[in-house]
């Protein structure tokens, strides 16, 4: 698998720690307010990152967070806490709204077909975690106490910027509030570890430290989560490009200050999408959400094709005619694999000619575009059996995930039935009686069940 890394700023071939496993960590959702569909396309693009993992033969062990405490507006340490402006917002405390959006985050992501990964860890459930690894900072001189809050020193450091070369205010793409200077760092990039004195009067989760009543910061949750459920050395690390600086920067410096040694791998960002706008963001208010666009009539699935129909790396502009261009291609390639018959043999050695291409493209840096156009080449080849079509097809969708061929369980009264009429069918045809044939093809269709007389017999199956 060729992937991009950010930490090298090249594609290249994957490595992993272990043998057995691969580890993958994902930046979870802050939960203070609806995914915007940007989010989610960030988390359609992991999706398909794990599945195309497991396609090749990876066994994958991922873990996300979900942030519920620390993520302060500004994604560095000014602005307020995310979670706290969300809870007043809605007048509700801020646990009763995380649990509110964490539900409907994962109901959004059950909708598009977008895998819960097997560890999912809240921030507000780890907070030994961050304790035990800023106690060990602030031994090895990498944390100081200042203004009453823990920092980390970023001048103990050799190099600072490991993912990027670039000026830290160029950087600062998640910004949105204005920014204030933090007056007891010692260094412009130092951070929070733990906060004690609270700018907010209404912080309402905290908790009892050895560096006093407080809150964790926002990186420290993610070293905490992946280095407590997914060990010392971490394979890749996803999020979004916003996640870069400070975020990811921050990660890196705190873990492998602690640990004393390289802790990940590669990292794996996706572009964002944008709107007229620019980039779509939760702070801006005025975003869009997948229930929105469920309710305009889109099916969730057309959106993710939308996304896959585009590289991860390159930026993703939203407008709704070209979501309606997708929702053409969607119900025109549905369609067109529904009119494949169920008929002929398994061709084993197509079969491999053809997942060896659709592997190759999903190994070439995830350039699922181009493992869609296998598809369509599966589609048109007229040297290809229904069987084989449909087999393949089914396939690719353990990475694709279009629902492109439903299975339906066909229950056993339902199959009784079925058969019962087929063989009622049968005797009407023998006896000439066609008026009767048709009038059961029709009663069989109205439960959904669509016959095909074929040279071995009629055969039937659901309507999807
Ligand atoms: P948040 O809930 O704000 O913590 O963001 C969740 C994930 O969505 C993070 O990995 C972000 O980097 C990513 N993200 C935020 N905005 C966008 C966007 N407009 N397009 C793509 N990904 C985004
Ligand atoms: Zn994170």
């Amino acid at each position: 698998m060729n992937l991009y890394n950010t930490k090298t700023g090249t594609i290249e071939p994957l490595k992993t720690h272990d043998d057995k496993e691969l580890t993958m960590y994902t930046c979870g959702p802050t939960v203070y307010h609806y995914a915007h569909i940007g989010n989610l396309r960030c988390y359609i693009m992991e999706d398909i990152l794990e599945k195309t993992l497991n396609y090749i033969g990876y066994n994958v062990k991922r873990c996300m967070n979900i942030t519920d405490v620390g993520h302060l507006s500004s994604d560095g340490d000014t602005g307020v806490d995310k979670m706290v402006k969300g809870a007043e917002r809605e007048h509700k405390t801020v646990l009763e709204i995380a649990q509110f959006y964490t539900d409907k985050f994962f109901e959004d992501c059950a909708k598009l077909n977008i895998k819960k990964p097997e560890i999912v860890s809240k921030a507000t459930d780890n907070i030994d975690e961050y304790i035990k690894i800023i106690n060990r900072l602030l031994e090895k001189g990498y944390a100081y106490k200042s203004g009453d809050n823990i920092y980390f020193d970023t001048s103990k450091l050799d190099e600072y910027y490991t993912l990027t070369n670039h000026d830290a205010n160029e950087l600062l793409v998640g910004v949105r509030d204005s920014v204030t200077k933090d007056e007891f760092k010692k260094n412009q990039n130092d951070f929070v570890l733990w906060f004690t004195k609270s700018k907010f009067s209404n912080q309402e989760l905290k908790w009892n430290s050895p560096f006093g009543y407080g809150y964790p910061g926002w990186h420290i949750e993610c070293s905490g989560i992946s280095l407590k459920y997914l060990g010392e050395y971490l394979d890749i690390h996803c999020g979004g490009v916003d996640n870069i600086f400070p975020h990811h920067t921050n990660e890196i410096a705190q873990s492998e200050a602690y640990l004393g040694h390289k802790w990940c791998n590669t990292w794996f960002h996706v572009e964002h999408l944008n709107d007229k706008f620019g980039k779509m963001s939760k702070s801006k208010g005025d975003f869009l959400s997948l229930d929105y666009l469920i309710e305009k009539g889109y099916n969730p699935l057309v959106y993710r094709l939308f996304c896959l129909n585009s590289h991860y790396r390159s930026q993703l502009l939203f407008a709704f005619d070209s979501l309606d261009s997708t929702k053409k291609q969607y119900d025109k390639l549905i369609d067109r694999i529904n009119n494949i018959p169920d008929e002929g043999i398994e061709e084993i050695d197509k079969i491999k000619t053809y997942q060896d291409n659709f592997k190759q493209y999903l190994m070439d840096d995830l350039n699922t575009a181009n493992a869609m156009t296998v598809l369509y080449d599966v589609i048109k080849d007229d040297n290809l059996s229904g069987k084989t079509k449909r087999s393949l097809i089914k396939d690719f969708d353990k990475v694709l995930s279009l629902d492109l061929i439903k299975e339906v369980e066909i229950d056993d009264q339902l199959k009784n039935y079925a058969l019962e009429k087929i063989e009622e069918r049968k005797i009407a045809k023998e006896n000439k009686d066609y008026a009767k044939a048709d009038l059961i093809r029709e009663e069989l269709a109205s439960k959904g069940i669509i016959i095909k007389d074929t040279k071995e017999g009629t055969m039937f199956s659901l309507k999807q």
